[in-house]
């Protein structure tokens, strides 16, 4: 690898932190922004499906026993339970052979837990990390990038060879270099809302889905 090839990633979501944990893994310096500092909240369903697991235990599988092992900030849940909106109901597990699991086949917790656990994992050996620090714009040039960044109102122009856009559905990188632009046809709201005291749950803690 070149020591000069200079690498951002915008954005220290999960994206942007698996994107970081892999450079870090294999000893490749990079600079990785995020616009807030953590630990800070996500909008999300906060569940953490069986893709995630894997991922996360092909990246380091130390970090998917510290998940199994904090019964506080993750609850393992089995499968999911679809309701009909005529009140039928289907149960389909993650796994056939539940008894024989190391661990849940999946999680749910919230993200303000679970972001800033992969935020934790961070190496400043090899990342160089800037937090309350936004990219404002992106221009390419030639064979370079050039990132417009705001660290508390404070703006630098910085030169990148190459720029991770993990900055979630909001990407400037995606809109800029991109082109990419909200579709108003595959668009709609989402609402998250914590619920205290709730009973009649699936005793392995299916996630329940009400159509
Ligand atoms: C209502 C709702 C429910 C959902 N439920 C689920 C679910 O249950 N399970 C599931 O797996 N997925 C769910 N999702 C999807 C999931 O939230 C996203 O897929 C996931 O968060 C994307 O991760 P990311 O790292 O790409 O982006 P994000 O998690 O959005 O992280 C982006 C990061 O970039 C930072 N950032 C943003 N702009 C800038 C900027 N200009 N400069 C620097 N940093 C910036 C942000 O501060 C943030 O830390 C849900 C989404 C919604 C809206």
């Amino acid at each position: 690898m070149d020591p000069t090839f200079k690498i951002l990633i915008a954005g220290a979501g999960p994206a942007g932190m698996a994107t970081s944990m892999v450079l870090s893994k294999n000893k490749i310096e990079h600079v990785l922004i995020d616009k807030e500092t953590f630990p800070r909240d996500k909008i999300c369903g906060d569940a953490l499906s069986g893709k995630v697991v894997s991922e996360l235990n092909k990246i380091n599988t130390e970090y998917m026993k510290e998940v199994a092992g904090n019964p506080t900030d993750y609850t393992g849940s089995y499968g999911v339970r679809f309701y009909s909106p005529n009140g039928k109901m289907l149960d389909v597990p993650f796994s056939n052979n539940p008894d024989n699991l190391k661990h849940a086949p999946g999680f749910i917790s919230p993200r303000i837990k679970f972001d800033n656990f992969l935020f934790s994992k961070a190496n400043p050996e090899f990342a160089k990390i800037s937090l309350n620090t936004a990219i404002e714009k992106i221009i390419r040039k030639d064979n370079k990038v050039i990132v417009i960044l705001n660290k508390n109102g404070v703006f630098s122009e910085e030169e990148y060879d190459l720029v991770v856009g993990a900055e979630g559905d909001r990407s400037i990188v995606a809109k800029e270099l991109l082109g990419d632009k909200k579709q108003h046809e595959h668009y709609c709201a989402g609402l998250r809302v914590y619920y205290e005291n709730v009973s009649d749950s699936h005793p392995d803690k299916f996630i329940e889905l009400h159509f």
